[in-house]
């Protein structure tokens, strides 16, 4: 880890009382130099890179047992610096233990391969070689989990990284950096920057002696990035917004696909890329749907993050908390119906002056502004569908396709319908939910590149093709 060399620092505030929790120091352009210039020297210099895979699982597992030991007190900073509800973040912490002990196990399964010989006279093999300093670049909604996605798998392939968390979240990525010393990483094998302008991840993206850019977050972010990056053909991993079908069939379960629906949308307070953020019901159980739904959502909790029961907290950014109320207004102007909220949930006390948004629902027309676009809050839309035609139409015609339910009992339509989505995960007749060992990440402009699962190791690797002559006779093609 580095530590800045920059005087200054910003306030880091918990967007659910408004306090300032900390002061963080604003990066400079010379400190991200440095970060990256560590990484580099870090990673030529092999100690990491070249080290036994099995020593390096052993250290990466390390930061998984030092997460554990340390959850609850990662999980009440997650709370104070993102204002998730302390339910969602304990979860989190789990699920972070878990992504480490994946990779610190899959290090030393990054296995090559052996050709069948090319000619009689050669081997032909290829190795996974690391694929060099990585630039990571994480979004505020996870900020510990979302890091671990990226840290995990590349220190677990043997890359060096230069960390960058949202400017609004960078708490818990500081404490990774500790960990990772802590574990024995060596020194500038994992480097943390901080700061608020929106230059850092730029310079990151621009740098020359950076191989790779992990990224999550917008697509139009997402973009930018690709267009920077393609200028020093930097290897790129993308993943981007989505606005996620939840597809119902009269033949559901409705008891569970209602419950799984309130999560889908309002865990972590609906800013979550995956987010079931369109509800499509088949009209012969359209209005059943949609009352049971608005009657069981009015009992979720929206509340103090740091109260157990709480089960959505406070929108994290003043900025998010704006486009979630304006894409209610625009919902209002589109003749959206509402269902459900729409408005500002007023807390008191410690809370008075946090920002919280109440769980809203609208239905609306499938092509109006709040059924297509990424609101990134607690807000869903209701589109009604006739037949599996429609509802497979519906659920694409999207710029997105990151994620989708699908909820029947039948299960050659569930699988029918999972087939013909363009969606890089579809969950059926569950809530969704995401495992280390499984692929995540999206189809169209969700994104290329996945996270999470063994593919991912290849993402963090180059393919190295080693050809050894084997013959008698030396080869001599000129015979000269
Ligand atoms: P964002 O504005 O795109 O920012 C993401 C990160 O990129 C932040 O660290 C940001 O730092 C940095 N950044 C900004 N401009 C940059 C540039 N020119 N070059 C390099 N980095 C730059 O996204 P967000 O609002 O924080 O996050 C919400 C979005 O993330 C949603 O669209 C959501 O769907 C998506 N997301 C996707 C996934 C997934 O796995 N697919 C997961 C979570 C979230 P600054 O804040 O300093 O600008
Ligand atoms: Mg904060």
């Amino acid at each position: 880890m580095t530590a800045t060399q920059s005087a200054s620092t910003y306030d880091d505030i918990n967007p659910a009382t408004g306090e300032v929790i900390a002061q963080v120091p604003e990066s400079t352009h010379d400190d991200l130099d440095r970060a990256v210039r560590a990484a580099r020297t870090a990673f030529d210099g092999g100690k990491w890179s070249q080290m036994a895979a099995s020593r390096r699982a052993k250290i990466v597992n390390k930061m998984a047992q030092l997460i554990a030991e340390r959850a609850n007190d990662l999980m009440l900073m997650e709370v104070r610096d993102n204002g998730k509800a302390i339910s969602t973040a304990k979860g989190e912490m789990g699920a972070i233990v878990d992504c480490f002990e994946f990779y610190a196990g899959a290090a030393t399964k990054n296995y090559g391969e052996t050709m069948p010989p090319p000619l009689p006279t050669y081997l032909a093999n290829t190795v996974r070689e690391p694929v060099g300093v990585v630039g990571a670049i994480i979004p505020w909604n996870f900020p510990l989990l979302l890091a671990s996605w990226k840290v995990a798998p590349a220190l677990a392939a043997g890359c060096t990284v230069v960390l960058k968390p949202a400017p609004s979240t960078p708490l818990t990525a500081l404490e990774l950096g500790k960990i990772a010393l802590e574990a024995g990483v060596p020194e500038g094998v994992l480097n943390v920057v901080t700061g608020s302008g929106r230059d850092l991840g730029q310079w990151l993206v621009e740098h020359p002696l950076v191989d790779k850019i992990a990224f999550t977050g917008s697509t139009a972010t997402g973009k930018l990035v690709a267009k920077t990056a393609a200028e020093t053909i930097k290897r790129v991993t993308l993943e981007l917004g989505g606005k996620s079908p939840s597809i119902v069939f009269d033949d559901a379960n409705l008891d569970a696909a209602v419950a799984a629906a309130i999560y889908g949308i309002y865990y972590n307070a609906g800013q979550a890329c995956e987010a079931r953020s369109r509800v499509l019901v088949q009209k012969s159980i359209y209005d059943r749907f949609v009352a049971s739904f608005v009657e069981r959502a009015r009992n979720v909790r929206v509340g103090d993050p740091e109260d157990p029961q709480t089960q959505v907290g406070a929108i994290t950014l003043p900025e998010q908390f704006e486009k979630i109320r304006s894409y209610c207004e625009i919902g209002a102007s589109e003749g959206a119906r509402v269902l459900l909220g729409g408005e500002r949930a007023k807390l008191d006390g410690r809370n008075a002056g946090g920002m919280f948004w109440s769980v809203t629902a609208y239905e609306a027309a499938p092509d109006a502004r709040i059924a297509r676009e990424e609101i990134f809050g607690p807000v869903v839309t209701f589109v009604p569908f006739a037949d599996e035609a429609e509802a497979i139409a519906l659920a694409n015609a999207s710029e997105y396709g990151l994620s989708a339910s699908v909820w029947s009992e039948n299960i050659g339509r569930a699988n029918r319908v999972a087939r013909a989505l363009r969606s890089g995960t579809v969950a059926i007749n569950t809530p969704y939910a995401v495992f280390p060992g499984v692929p995540f990440g999206g189809y169209k402009q969700s994104g290329y590149g996945r996270e999470l699962g063994m593919e991912t190791m290849k993402l963090y690797s180059e393919t190295k093709s080693v050809l050894t002559f084997i013959g008698e006779k030396p080869m001599n093609p000129f015979g000269v």
